[in-house]
């Protein structure tokens, strides 16, 4: 089972409103089996809502309001119910494609917390908490290998 970042399905959970969808994810979604997840969602912040990026050791969105601790709960959450699914239906997770360069889901490269579109090398929170639990990770701009 593949964890995928849910904006990447279509999912309007973007924090403009909007979506990522993609057509090599969705393509490859239509034959595997795959958990979609919005740790953004899931820690109840609004849709739409102000864009926010990872500055130093917190997150705050672009008014300066700290999420840091939403965000933490959210992708806790978020990795909780992956690994609650995979136990459920009996399959492993094998791997996950989140959308690239989100403070959340970001991997290799996130925003650089100035609110430029600067990327600068790290990961996104709910990114950083799968690499703990040892799940490769790419993003919709990479090939999928699986
Ligand atoms: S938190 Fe992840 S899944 Fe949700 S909108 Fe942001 S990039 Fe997409």
């Amino acid at each position: 089972m593949y964890i995928v970042s849910a904006c990447l399905l279509g999912r309007d959970c973007k924090y403009n409103g909007g979506n990522n969808a993609n057509e090599a994810v969705i393509e490859f979604c239509r034959t595997h089996k795959y958990i979609e997840v919005c740790p953004e969602s899931a820690a109840k912040l609004p849709c739409p809502r102000p864009p926010a990026e990872i500055v130093g050791s917190k997150v705050l969105n672009k008014f300066g309001k700290d999420l840091t601790l939403d965000f933490d709960r959210g992708a806790e959450l978020s990795a909780n119910t992956c690994l609650t699914m995979a136990e459920i239906t009996g399959e492993p997770i094998e791997g996950a494609i989140l959308k690239a360069n989100s403070p959340s889901c970001g991997c290799g490269k996130i925003y650089d917390g100035t609110f430029t579109g600067t990327l600068v090398d790290g990961y996104g929170i709910f990114a950083r908490r799968l690499r703990r639990m040892g799940i490769d990770i790419i993003t919709e701009k990479e090939t999928i290998p699986w």
